[in-house]
């Protein structure tokens, strides 16, 4: 028996925030030099919103190529190491459409009529004719898991249901056609599983909301970002008291501040602590903790050749267990070799 292996991507819609490294990187992080990992940049999904503004989608690809460079550089930066992972592009490995597009006969469609995470991407994208392709956004997600076997998927709290449903896939496959081909995956989640947005503890922070902090974001920026950050809105002079949980400048203190976060609660409720100043502090705690993930960015940027090695050789390794997997697949599916007849 071979270690067991874990897989997860993110999508190339726009630069990986906190809520990608704290909800999911930083576990791929840890998990790196225990399992046999395979982390991808998943083009296609990226495809599956019609994006606008700066995010990427199918009616805004201009900035795609782009960003799935910008995403292998923060991954490394931020500590993933391509001598003990493979770190590739989905769409460089075509068994996985060719998977997704068996798992598409298997999927019954009321899973995917009734995923919740579906009905917020419509809702929080505004998208007015969802297609096709973002209704099976879970079947081509159990397809790159699966074309690995993945065990375990580090991922946040809002791709849960998706693991689930790739898990379900997995094991409606085996009890169709009678074989052990797929493990039965299970989700990994953080300490901090769900990161909000910009504009509300009840909003998610995502790369396609416009409402993140990047990872490449400079200092300045940062700054300027935590200074629009949504506080309790009855909390208007200095010395209000104010609502903590109901603060995202709050729910960042509790990660980036965590031994003074009670300290920082009690002044808020007192009305001992002014919103200005308490962003301020913030940005500095944040600030610091970014910096080294900064400086490795900017050196990895300055080397765009190296980036590219790393992501072929991420594929090649890739490619021959997505191959021998869909070598399975057909085999179980009972799909006619070629020279067979
Ligand atoms: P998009 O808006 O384009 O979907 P996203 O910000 O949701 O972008 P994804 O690429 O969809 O990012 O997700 C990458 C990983 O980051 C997934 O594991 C996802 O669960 C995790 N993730 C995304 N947003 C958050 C968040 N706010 N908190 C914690 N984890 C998150
Ligand atoms: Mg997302």
């Amino acid at each position: 028996m071979g270690r067991k292996r874990v897989t997860s991507g993110m999508r190339p819609t726009g630069g990986m925030h906190l809520g990608n490294l704290l909800g999911a990187l930083e576990n791929w992080v840890r998990l790196q030099d225990d399992y046999d990992c395979f982390f991808f940049i998943v083009d296609w999904h990226a495809l599956t919103t019609p994006g606008g503004g700066t995010a990427v989608g199918y009616e805004n690809v201009g900035d795609l190529r782009n960003r799935v460079r910008e995403i292998a550089v923060d991954w490394i930066a931020a500590g993933l190491d391509p001598g003990k992972c493979s770190i590739f592009i989905q769409s460089h490995v075509p068994e996985v459409a060719e998977l997704h597009l068996l798992f598409s006969m298997i999927t019954p469609l009321g899973w995917l009529e009734r995923n919740p995470a579906y009905r917020d991407m419509v809702q929080s994208y505004r998208i007015e004719s969802p297609s096709y392709g973002l209704l099976g956004y879970p079947t081509l997600q159990a397809a790159d898991i699966l074309a690995y076997k993945g065990d375990y998927v580090p991922v946040g709290k809002d791709q849960e249901a998706h693991v689930n449903m790739t898990r379900d896939l997995g094991q409606r496959f085996n009890s169709l056609y009678g074989k052990k081909v797929f493990p039965i995956t299970e989700t990994l989640l953080t300490p901090v599983p769900r990161v909000p947005g910009l504009d509300g503890v009840d909003r998610k922070m995502s790369k396609s909301s416009g409402n993140y902090i990047a990872v490449s974001d400079s200092s300045e920026e940062t700054v300027a970002k935590i200074r629009s950050m949504y506080t309790d809105p009855v909390k208007i002079r200095k010395d209000d008291p104010g609502h903590p949980d109901g603060c995202v400048v709050f729910a960042f203190h509790n990660i980036y501040n965590k031994p003074e976060a009670s300290i920082v609660r009690g002044e808020c409720e007192n009305g001992g602590r002014g919103c200005v100043a308490c962003k301020a502090q913030l940005a500095a705690a944040m600030n610091g903790a970014l910096m080294p993930i900064r400086e490795k960015r900017r050196e990895l940027e300055g080397n765009p050749a190296v980036i590219g090695e790393i992501l072929s050789a991420g594929a090649l390794k890739a490619e021959k267990i997505a191959a021998e997997t869909l070598r399975e697949v057909r085999d179980a599916m009972n799909l006619p070799r070629r020279g067979d007849f």
